[in-house]
């Protein structure tokens, strides 16, 4: 690209876009890294720099940028179908993955139900559990629990059953009334026994992030902590929403997280890494109980009245095939082991820099939580000077996030690792 073409696109780039998660007014002082082209983990901008992707571009990217099987894929998909909808019709690829997904969920969840973000598959799930109550006639069954520090997306209803005060306090009047439970791990579920021994027959489903809690700053649930809650769930007659959007696909080493500790919830909520951080895709995958507290005569108007326009797109879905089937042709998962293990072992010398507070890890999703002199905005800064080195990371206000796609090797892993070191020393300095 010529000089003239890259310095025409920063200017539009400032002039035309806004942001997400982002304060414009900072944005407008600082040149905007614009990514053009993308090769395996490596990311690279218009003016010819290679980076390291090393937040797999917001926690979406699996086997890397490009990959041949899901570009072929891809490309096979469009020359047959890119979009038809499942409003009245239905499409080959939908129907194939969900197939596919059910083989590879917990067992137990029987149905699929698409969308297209993290935000409204957690929705759709709120949703259905909420209106499955109403439909049977339990009509006291309204209430939704969730986890201080929780976050499950953008939307007002996903924001409702959020608990980072930083995304949600402005809107403290547009959304629906929760309970949050307080603390975190054990206590947690102390506190959700308590309320569910008071107030069950009031709750209509718990929401979590089973095991690690990303946008929390990657918070790492104590073991069998989990299982406890779904216990806890059944006993009192409460759904289990899962929202594994971050940690599904292979993310904490095994497909979900949901099976580290046996659990089927009865709703799982997935998007980020299914279409292998191509395209947007979401599903909100259930039982056959909740799928049968719908199916009413059309008079009573039980029906589930919900739908968005791309639902079950057939490019989306073909990518998520084809994810899929990379999952198991090059032995993903069984390849992550080693470099979790890596990983784990490298993430201790971080201890070394006095301003890290705290290193937490489950699998494949890490966070270096810094402590000192800037608090929100050091992170922010780690972030800016690692660019120096060839490396992308993404921070969540004082806890860099590692999150590389899990094709990474281990020698890249160890780039990506001493890169991460030197910038948080650097900015300590
Ligand atoms: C990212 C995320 C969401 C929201 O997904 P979007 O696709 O951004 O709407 C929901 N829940 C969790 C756990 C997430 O990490």
């Amino acid at each position: 690209m010529s000089k003239s073409q890259a310095r025409r696109l920063k200017q539009w780039d400032r002039e035309y876009i806004w942001h997400p998660f982002t304060q414009m007014k900072d944005w407008a002082k600082t040149e905007p890294l614009i990514i053009d082209s993308a090769d395996g983990i490596y990311l690279k901008d218009i003016d010819g720099n290679i980076y390291m992707d090393g937040v797999s571009s917001l926690w979406v990217n699996v086997h890397g940028h490009r990959q041949p099987d899901i570009d072929a894929a891809l490309v096979k998909q469009i020359a047959k179908l890119s979009h038809s909808t499942l409003l009245g019709l239905s499409n080959t690829p939908a129907i194939e993955l969900a197939k596919r997904l059910l083989d590879i969920a917990p067992k137990g969840l029987k149905k699929v139900f698409y969308s297209d973000n993290g935000s409204t598959a957690v929705e759709i799930a709120i949703k259905m559990a909420y209106q499955y109550w109403q439909n049977i006639g339990n009509l006291k069954k309204t209430c939704l629990v969730h986890l201080s520090n929780s976050y499950h997306g953008d939307t007002l209803g996903s924001v409702s059953v959020g608990g980072i005060d930083l995304f949600h306090k402005v809107y403290r009047k547009l959304i629906f009334k929760t309970i949050a439970l307080k603390g975190h791990g054990w206590e947690a579920l102390e506190a959700l026994e308590e309320l569910l021994k008071a107030r069950g027959n009031n709750i209509a489903a718990l929401v979590v992030e089973p095991l690690v809690q990303g946008a929390a700053g990657m918070l790492v649930w104590p073991e069998g902590a989990f299982k406890k809650m779904r216990d806890l769930t059944l006993k009192y007659n409460v759904f289990l929403i899962a929202d594994e959007v971050a940690t599904g696909f292979g993310r904490t080493g095994k497909m979900f997280a949901c099976q580290h500790e046996g659990v089927t919830p009865d709703f799982l909520c997935l998007a980020k890494g299914m279409t292998g951080g191509y395209l947007p895709l979401a599903a909100t995958l259930t039982t056959q109980k909740i799928y049968d507290g719908f199916l009413f005569d059309y008079k009573e108007q039980k029906t589930f009245f919900h739908g968005h326009t791309y639902t079950g797109n057939p490019l989306s879905c073909a990518a998520a095939l084809a994810n899929l089937e990379v999952f198991q042709r090059k032995h993903t998962l069984a390849k992550l082991g080693p470099k979790i293990k890596f990983l784990a072992k490298k993430l201790k010398m971080f201890y070394n820099l006095p301003f890290v507070a705290e290193v937490r890890q489950k699998g494949f999703m890490a966070g270096i939580e810094l402590r000192g002199r800037l608090e929100t905005l050091v992170g922010a800064e780690v972030c800016q000077r690692v660019r120096q080195y060839g490396v992308i990371l993404r921070p969540l206000g004082n806890v860099i996030v590692l999150m590389p796609p899990l094709s990474i090797s281990i020698e890249e892993l160890d780039f990506l690792l001493m890169a991460t070191y030197r910038a948080i020393e650097d900015v300590g300095a």
